[in-house]
């Protein structure tokens, strides 16, 4: 067991029709610790994330962050409670302004519904608040210039950056990030790794999904290995590259 473990799942299980699609018997996450999840295509590492984040349902198991159970809360509730995940597939709305995207997350994320944020005469000094802090967390990742523009502008890296922006919304402990380098142009990967480690070191839980291996080797201090729905290795990032467990994973699944 790790000393300083955040979250920690046992027996979480979920299957779709035949397939076993999640079949973690024991997981930790260690606090303030860059994690990489890794495994080959349908591994279930964004089925795990989903589970975790409150996204889909286990069929059983349990998962607690901190002292508190989080098995089977609404997406919401997880949120509120400090873990947030972005999507593989950008969730910002394009048709919306960068900035009108940022204060929808913290409503959505609070469990207050889209329609309800519209209607619902908004509290102006909350308001207020959550503009600034938009503005801030945007100007970390250079985009306090897009705020007014549609987020359909956006370039994909830039896409990448707002799902970053949109989850630190609501001042999570941990930040879980479903393939943050995917379709991202190659000259911003380094910037975008950049930014996965401030957040690391600002004192956040990074748990990232990840097929690039060069991102994976960089930034993380441990490594999750899953194929078939199951954990199969991990370990420092240095040596999981060459654990045969590791080898055999992605062999396998070609
Ligand atoms: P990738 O790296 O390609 O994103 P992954 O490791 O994230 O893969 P999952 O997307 O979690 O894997 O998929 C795990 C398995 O569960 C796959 O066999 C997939 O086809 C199946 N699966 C996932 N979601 C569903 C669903 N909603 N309905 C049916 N099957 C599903």
């Amino acid at each position: 067991a790790k000393p300083d473990a955040i979250l920690t799942a046992k027996d979480v299980t979920r299957s779709f029709g035949g397939i076993q699609a999640v079949d973690v018997e024991y997981v930790e996450f260690q606090r303030g610790a860059i994690t990489a999840l890794i495994g080959p295509n349908g591994a279930g590492k964004t089925t795990f994330f989903n589970l975790l984040t409150g996204f889909d349902r286990a069929d059983g198991g349990t998962w607690t962050f901190e002292r508190t159970d989080m098995a089977n809360k609404s997406a919401a509730w997880v949120a509120r409670h400090g873990m947030v995940r972005t999507f593989q597939l950008t969730k910002a709305l394009s048709r919306l302004t960068v900035l009108d995207n940022m204060l929808l997350a913290a409503k959505r994320q609070r469990g207050e519904s889209f329609v309800g944020s519209l209607v619902k005469p908004a509290w102006a000094g909350q308001e207020k608040r959550n503009t600034e802090r938009a503005m801030d967390i945007l100007s970390r990742f250079k985009l306090d210039a897009k705020a007014a523009d549609f987020a359909g502008s956006l370039s994909g890296g830039q896409r990448k950056l707002l799902e970053m922006a949109r989850a630190l919304m609501t001042n999570p402990k941990i930040i879980m990030l479903d393939e943050p380098m995917a379709g991202v142009n190659p000259a911003l990967v380094q910037s975008l790794l950049g930014h996965i480690q401030a957040l690391r070191d600002e004192g956040m839980t990074v748990i990232f999904v990840e097929h690039d291996m060069h991102a994976v080797r960089h930034i993380s201090e441990w490594v999750v290995v899953m194929a078939e729905g199951r954990i199969v290795a991990e370990g420092p990032a240095d040596s999981i590259m060459e654990n045969q467990a590791v080898v055999d994973a992605y062999l396998g699944a070609r």
